[in-house]
């Protein structure tokens, strides 16, 4: 889950191909939205660079606006779909900076989570501490009782690429905790 904007420092772009090289040394293939542009077209270019397996999930609405030339996509009808099919094929999910799309995502995945619907390692790429005010706000919600601590806490974060993906491999599920009491 990332922008389909660069966002305004360099620094964005070169994390999400950091992540996309660092995806690829690690055997790690990546599922995303299908775009070529901003930090999606970044992370999947690098990854597919650095000869990782990258597919990309896509309407044909937006495929057709801005769906990458070079990548194997596979088309949906509905962004419902998409981001059903997202679920069906990842493993694990990374948030990098983004806008509206790139927070619904990463609050649909969280929810699912926490519903037991799913039970993923979820993690935020907190590139140039992008996230930090949203982790504040989160931290509130606990603070003000709407969202279990534990939950919050399962949110993996990393500074950089190395750091995060190690993060998820130490990953625990909250649900995991609350079962064994
Ligand atoms: P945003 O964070 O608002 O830039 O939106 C990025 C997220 O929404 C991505 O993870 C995509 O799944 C989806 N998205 C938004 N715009 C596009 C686009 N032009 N092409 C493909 N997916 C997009």
């Amino acid at each position: 889950m990332c922008g389909s904007n660069a966002g305004q420092s360099a620094g964005y772009v070169a994390a999400a191909r950091e992540l996309g090289t660092t995806l690829a040394k690690h055997g790690i293939g990546l599922v995303y939205g299908g775009a070529d542009i901003g930090l999606m077209g970044a992370l999947a270019d690098a990854t597919a660079d650095a000869n990782g397996e990258v597919i990309g999930v896509i309407t044909p609405d937006l495929a057709q606006r801005d769906g990458h030339p070079n990548i194997r996509l596979e088309q949906v009808q509905t962004m419902h779909q998409r981001k059903q099919r997202f679920a069906e094929l990842s493993d694990a999910y990374i948030a990098l900076p983004g806008g509206l799309g790139t927070l619904e995502e990463l609050f649909e995945a969280a929810t699912w989570n926490q519903l037991g619907i799913q039970d993923k390692p979820l993690g935020l790429l907190n590139v140039n501490r992008y996230f930090n005010g949203l982790l504040t706000f989160l931290h509130h919600a606990v603070e003000e009782g709407f969202i279990h601590r534990e939950h919050v806490d399962a949110i993996a974060i990393g500074s950089d690429a190395e750091e995060l993906l190690s993060a998820l491999a130490h990953w625990h599920s909250p649900n995991a905790t609350k079962r064994g009491g």
